[in-house]
């Protein structure tokens, strides 16, 4: 019989960031993880981008996450001496003239800080790049290789058996006389994590929560001539991996959506790739996954209503490698020293509208 202080399901993301903040504070973890390579972190480009969309908006908390996410990514790739993390400018080329002058217009507000450095209406004649009417660079974002990462930390996980390669199963969790969490015959824990990304919505304690699946779909290219020292974004965003290959994303898709990759998606990420670049590309590979969206695009922290051994780490969409360092080490801090959540990412706030116990 294991005996742990925080019992994790899931090591995606979530949980592996998770864990390793818990273990930082002293904690003694296990996690159970069925391995799954279509999980949404294992398919993710990784990209840390502080300004989204066609509105050219700051992404929630911009200011206080990517910083962390930056300096915890950091430190990853200096404790397992790889480079994981690979800080980036990020080139968002204008996709229409009405686009452009909506931008010029708006710096001199400074809605964006730092995050901004230089918005040009001319073309930046980056190679191989179409950007006739110019773009924002933006700085401090990058990306992360988030599967090589989670694969490190499970190895090292693995080495000192803290991670256990099966399914979990809720029904076999029960709670001791003494206040003990027993799961089957071989796990006593303290407190149980649910971080189980988009299936914590078959969780049968979180099942309530107002969690959506969203499929998503990226592209492997491989196009000689591109330039590699920026990613790119407009309608897709093309992430540099390294000896002349890009991932390029995402496709968005909400229930009803078919299970793996489709012709579509291959169609709609080429034809954007193909507004970024002239140069002839050829695609290596395609993968689909889920994220665990939520319907105010606001993550879901905290503990069960009715369980206080329970918590669940989660609701991260399509933002998980900036949200994940951050909110760890705040529910770490919260399980451990009652410290507050944020009330936009609390799962409290959903408690009254959602949960029926
Ligand atoms: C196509 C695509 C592209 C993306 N690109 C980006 C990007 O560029 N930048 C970004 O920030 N985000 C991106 N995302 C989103 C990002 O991937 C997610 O926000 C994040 O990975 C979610 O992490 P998670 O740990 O919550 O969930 P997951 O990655 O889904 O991990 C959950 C883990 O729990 C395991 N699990 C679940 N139930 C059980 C159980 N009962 N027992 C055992 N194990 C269980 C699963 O097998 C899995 O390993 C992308 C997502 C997709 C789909």
């Amino acid at each position: 019989m294991t005996d742990c202080d925080f019992l994790l399901v899931g090591h995606g993301l979530a949980g592996a960031l998770l864990a390793d903040c818990l273990r930082a504070h002293g904690q003694r973890v296990l996690v159970y993880d069925q391995p799954n390579p279509h999980s949404a972190s294992n398919v993710a480009a990784g990209l840390m981008n502080p300004v989204a969309g066609k509105r050219f908006a700051l992404t929630w908390r911009a200011a206080e996450l990517l910083p962390a996410a930056a300096a915890a990514y950091r430190a990853l790739n200096e404790r397992f001496g790889q480079l994981f993390f690979v800080e980036t400018p990020i080139f968002k080329a204008f996709g229409s003239g009405q686009e452009q002058q909506q931008m010029l217009a708006r710096r001199a507000e400074n809605v964006w800080g730092a995050f901004v450095k230089a918005i040009t209406a001319d073309d930046p004649a980056l190679p191989g790049v179409t950007a006739p009417l110019g773009g924002a660079w933006l700085q401090h974002g990058g990306h992360v290789a988030v599967a090589a990462l989670l694969a490190a930390l499970a190895k090292e996980h693995q080495a000192a058996d803290r991670l256990r390669l099966e399914p979990f199963d809720w029904a076999a969790l029960t709670v001791q006389p003494d206040g003990r969490l027993r799961y089957a015959h071989a796990v006593l824990a303290r407190y149980v994590v649910c971080c189980e990304g988009a299936a914590a919505k078959q969780n049968p304690y979180f099942n309530w929560l107002p969690l959506t699946p969203n499929q998503g779909e990226v592209l492997d290219v491989d196009c000689p001539g591109l330039s590699q020292a920026q990613v790119l974004n407009r309608a897709a965003y093309v992430v540099p991996v390294g000896e002349g290959r890009f991932r390029v994303g995402a496709t968005y898709r909400w229930p009803p959506f078919a299970e793996g990759i489709t012709n579509e998606a291959l169609t709609e990420l080429s034809g954007r790739l193909a507004g970024l670049t002239p140069l002839p590309f050829t695609v290596r590979g395609q993968r689909a996954g889920i994220r665990p969206a939520v319907y105010d695009r606001r993550p879901l922290l905290g503990r069960h209503p009715a369980h206080p051994w329970l918590s669940l780490c989660g609701g991260y969409g399509s933002k998980g490698v900036m949200l994940a360092p951050l909110l760890s080490e705040m529910l770490a801090q919260h399980l451990l020293h009652n410290a507050p959540l944020w009330p936009e990412a609390d799962l409290a706030r959903c408690v009254a509208k959602f949960y029926r116990p």
